[in-house]
């Protein structure tokens, strides 16, 4: 019931709320996810499990349980009963030390441990790099599809975003020709995701190189902006593309590298990630950008310091058959996941999936009766098949799905099968060959 303010309108009130945060949270993903359960009637005779297509988090599944030994360092950290303590807001010395000699392996430099700076997560990490060059004025470059995050702290910070498209017939590589015509004197930053999420592509160290040259060797613009490399996918690889941490260009053009062991060790819920400033040449320190990092990180939340101090553990205890596993396992349901959809007539797949979890796949909405659009395609399909996938909407990309295939792989293909006599349930009959006469 609402209650009558004590007789007091709400515009009275000398306190309002943050309009800023109202239009960030329009971009969440988490907020369309709820909107789309909620059409699941929960009084319903259907009994099947519900699969979930939507957002990625794999920890939920047998198959992709963290490593043991990753969990007995946690429980050894905590044992120790020295990690009770506030930590330094850059984050612990061994665990910094611990995380640029993991990044230094795949590196033509040595990262130095004054290099690394700890967050609550990739997110966090992406909350403070947004926020350090939130300047009047300013805007960043961001992919579409993309990962909405970027733009939901943007929004927040008052940056303008410009998007720069991922081509889907090109192994969603990034329109390069389209990024210079949006850079100009104004534009700070170029956000990179690889692997990918949404797109689930990894990019060829020749395209990187190319992107990397053309932010500071293009003579004509002088772009001179910085790369944000998203890299929490890394080494979440399955197809013919190597994983090449964008560090490898930062002699060309500076890049903040973000992180986390959320995806790579399957641990969302530890809450550890990180800033790494891969530049050799001291551009980052020069700009003030690294001493404008440090104050952000004095005024906000550290990860927990129990978790900093499992790191050097985790890192060097890690057994390699952990990564293996993980990527077979995905690698197999990246393959049921593509060879099922391929079933689907309204459905197209442009590239198969060769890192991250996500793969993006287009909609025909001209073979589907009474279906106007993604978000309507996938509330129906919650509905009716208790499968719920990310209308494409939400990642830039309308009347396209994002579908996870980091599940369990009996479910996943429960999930598709679902999800075919869904769309064969929907189809338009014109389009039968009965009709062709
Ligand atoms: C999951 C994800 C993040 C957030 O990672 P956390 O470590 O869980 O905060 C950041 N970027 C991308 C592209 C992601 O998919």
């Amino acid at each position: 019931m609402e209650k009558d303010g004590g007789g007091v309108a709400a515009g009275e009130w000398r306190f309002q709320p943050n309009e800023s945060l109202m239009a960030a949270s329009s971009l969440s993903v988490r907020g369309v996810l709820t909107e789309i359960v909620a059409n699941i009637d929960n009084e319903s005779e259907d009994t099947r499990p519900r699969i979930p297509l939507g957002h990625g988090d794999a920890s939920v599944f047998p198959c992709f349980r963290t490593a043991p030994e990753a969990v007995d360092a946690v429980v050894s950290a905590l044992r120790s009963g020295q990690y009770n303590c506030y930590s330094p807001c850059v984050g612990l010395a061994p665990a910094r030390r611990a995380i640029a000699d993991y990044l230094s392996g795949d590196l033509p430099y040595k990262l130095s441990p004054d290099d690394v700076y700890l967050t609550n997560g990739c997110a966090q990490a992406i909350e403070i790099v947004v926020s350090v060059l939130a300047r009047p004025g300013a805007n960043i470059l961001l992919p579409r599809p993309g990962y909405q995050f970027y733009a939901a702290r943007a929004a927040y910070n008052g940056i303008e975003v410009r998007y720069f498209n991922l081509l889907p017939e090109s192994q969603w590589e990034v329109d390069l020709d389209g990024l210079e015509a949006l850079a100009d004197e104004n534009t700070v930053a170029m956000v990179i995701v690889n692997p990918g999420n949404p797109c689930g592509n990894t990019f060829t160290y020749q395209h990187l190189a190319k992107a990397s040259s053309l932010l500071v060797a293009n003579t004509a613009k002088k772009l001179r902006i910085m790369i944000i490399a998203d890299e929490v996918y890394e080494h979440l690889t399955f197809g013919s593309n190597p994983f090449v941490p964008m560090g490898m260009f930062g002699d060309v053009v500076p890049v903040l590298t973000l992180g986390s062991i959320s995806k790579r060790w399957v641990v969302p819920g530890w809450r550890l990630g990180w800033i790494v400033t891969n530049d050799p040449n001291g551009v980052l320190s020069q700009t003030k950008i690294v001493e404008c990092l440090k104050n952000y990180l004095d005024i906000s939340c550290d990860p927990a310091t129990f978790v900093q101090g499992a790191i050097p553990q985790i890192i060097k205890n890690t057994n390699d058959d952990f990564l293996r596993h993980t990527i077979s396992v995905l690698r197999q349901t990246a393959d049921i996941c593509y060879d099922k959809l391929k079933e689907i007539d309204c459905i197209s797949c442009p590239s198969k999936p060769e890192g991250s979890m996500f793969v993006m796949v287009k909609l025909d909405l001209s073979r589907l009766e009474g279906i106007h659009d993604d978000m309507d395609f996938c509330s129906k399909l919650a509905k009716e098949e208790l499968v719920i996938v990310l209308p494409g909407c939400t990642v830039g990309f309308k009347n396209w799905l994002r579908i996870t295939f980091a599940v369990e792989p009996s479910s996943l293909e429960d999930g598709l099968e679902r999800l075919k006599s869904f769309c064969s349930k929907h189809s338009k009959r014109s389009s039968s060959p009965a009709i062709r006469s």
